[in-house]
């Protein structure tokens, strides 16, 4: 017989009616973003000229359950939710633990990883309030992508900005932005005044999240006829997210399990968000008694060594400040495989939460993640993205840091995306030239 918590499975009705927004239960009350000259908050009112009304409605909501639109349900529906909580047998014997070690599967979507949790929402709520186009930034690809199959599903036109380095590493994305009818430029682009700068400063600039996030503003704020949505970073958006947390939380109720665990990888914060939000509200529930990781790359260290401070959520400095820890919006990640982990802040919301010791943050090198996602390929059969093998390492450290006491835990990782888009990196890997 085969184990019933090999692959826990949803029916397709179990898809979450609510999302869960952690404002009313965050440790200290979400600071308000900022006006940079004055330093006042900023009204709400002026957010809702940047993003669709109903998104800056979330961003400031207390009500800790939101309602999902039947609309957005059937669109998670069709793009493969619920999604399968699986365990990780044949990596546990590998690793000859006595922990067992589960992963929630973000990966299987039309996209390939979680951003369409949010995407979708986010499209459906512009489409609502007749926005027509939406412009976006996107690291490697994934958020792009997303945003670029959701706004083709509801009828709306999407300007990406995808950071250079990616660009040219990961042309595959590109190309599926634009199946999606979406238009691609790498950033920074001669396209907006920022980019131009940059482009003279220095002609082979890498480009990073935080450019990107700039130029998608620029495009926004002086052409007038569209919105600008962002991926990541925003409670709203990982409000969005917690489909994941809250369909774990009850698969992990119907094998009566209770994960001791949690870990996930940033780069915004919105997949380990949503996938341990839920589950923070349990242990404050004290239903749980989890810990909870979150892991960065060493490069990009700003949960781990970043100030806890105001700083502005793009690198030219047009967005509200917002308080989290951050490198500082000048910082230049090295250009890294896992192109969806380089920006230079973290959510304030998780920010809040690392301050006040209810998560825990680490960050490890590039190689020992990619010898993390090799070693997954070769036990489980499954290619991670680069971004998603640092939730594994996580886990993996986890799981080995139980064989040496001799516990047995359950560790679960949110597998946040596949690499299959992703192959010139583990190429690199391979032939040994990776750094
Ligand atoms: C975008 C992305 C991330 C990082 O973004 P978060 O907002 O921190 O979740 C992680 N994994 C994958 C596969 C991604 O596409």
């Amino acid at each position: 017989m085969v184990q019933k918590d090999l692959k826990v499975l949803l029916d397709v009705e179990d898809v979450p009616k609510q999302y869960y927004n952690i404002n009313p239960d965050l440790p200290e009350p979400p600071a308000p973003p900022l006006n940079p000259a004055t330093k006042e908050p900023i009204p709400p009112e002026a957010l809702k000229t940047i993003f669709p009304n109903e998104l800056v409605n979330l961003e400031i909501s207390g009500e800790r359950f939101v309602n999902i639109p039947e609309e957005v349900r059937e669109m998670y529906i069709r793009v493969n939710r619920p999604s399968p909580l699986c365990r990780a047998t044949r990596l546990e014997k590998y690793l000859k633990t006595p922990a067992k070690i589960f992963f929630k599967r973000e990966d299987l979507n039309p996209c390939g990883s979680h951003k369409p949790n949010t995407a979708i929402a986010q499209s459906y709520y512009a489409m609502k309030e007749g926005i027509t186009r939406l412009t976006t930034e996107t690291g490697a690809g994934q958020w792009g992508s997303a945003l670029a199959f959701a706004n083709c599903m509801f009828g709306i036109k999407t300007t990406v900005y995808m950071v250079r380095v990616s660009y040219d590493q990961k042309p595959g994305r590109r190309t599926i932005m634009q199946m999606y009818g979406a238009e691609v430029f790498p950033s920074p682009s001669e396209r907006t005044k920022f980019g131009r700068k940059l482009l003279k400063e220095n002609p082979a600039h890498p480009g990073s999240l935080g450019v990107a996030i700039s130029e998608a503003l620029e495009d926004m704020m002086t052409a007038k006829d569209a919105k600008y949505s962002l991926g990541s970073v925003l409670t709203s958006v990982i409000t969005h997210q917690t489909v994941i947390g809250l369909e774990a939380k009850k698969q992990f109720e119907m094998i009566d399990t209770k994960p001791d665990v949690l870990v996930g990888c940033v780069g915004g914060g919105s997949n380990f968000g949503g996938f341990s939000y839920p589950f923070i509200y349990e242990n404050k529930k004290k239903k749980l008694n989890a810990r909870f990781v979150a892991v960065e790359p060493k490069s990009v260290p700003s949960m781990t060594e970043g100030k806890y401070e105001y700083d502005f959520g793009d690198s030219a400095g047009m967005t509200p400040t917002l308080l989290m820890y951050t490198l500082g919006h000048n910082f230049i990640p090295s250009p890294i495989h896992a192109g969806g982990l380089r920006y230079h802040g973290c959510a304030p919301s998780l920010s809040n939460l690392i301050k006040n010791k209810v998560v825990e943050a680490v960050s490890y090198p590039q190689l020992d993640t990619f010898q993390a996602a090799d070693m997954f390929a070769k036990t489980e059969g499954i290619i991670v993205a680069p971004e998603t093998s640092h939730a594994l390492k996580g886990a993996i450290v986890e799981a080995l840091n139980c064989k040496k006491k001799g516990e047995e835990k359950v560790i679960c990782f949110n597998l946040s995306g596949h690499g299959l888009l992703d192959l010139g990196g583990y190429d690199k890997f391979l032939s040994g030239q990776l750094k």
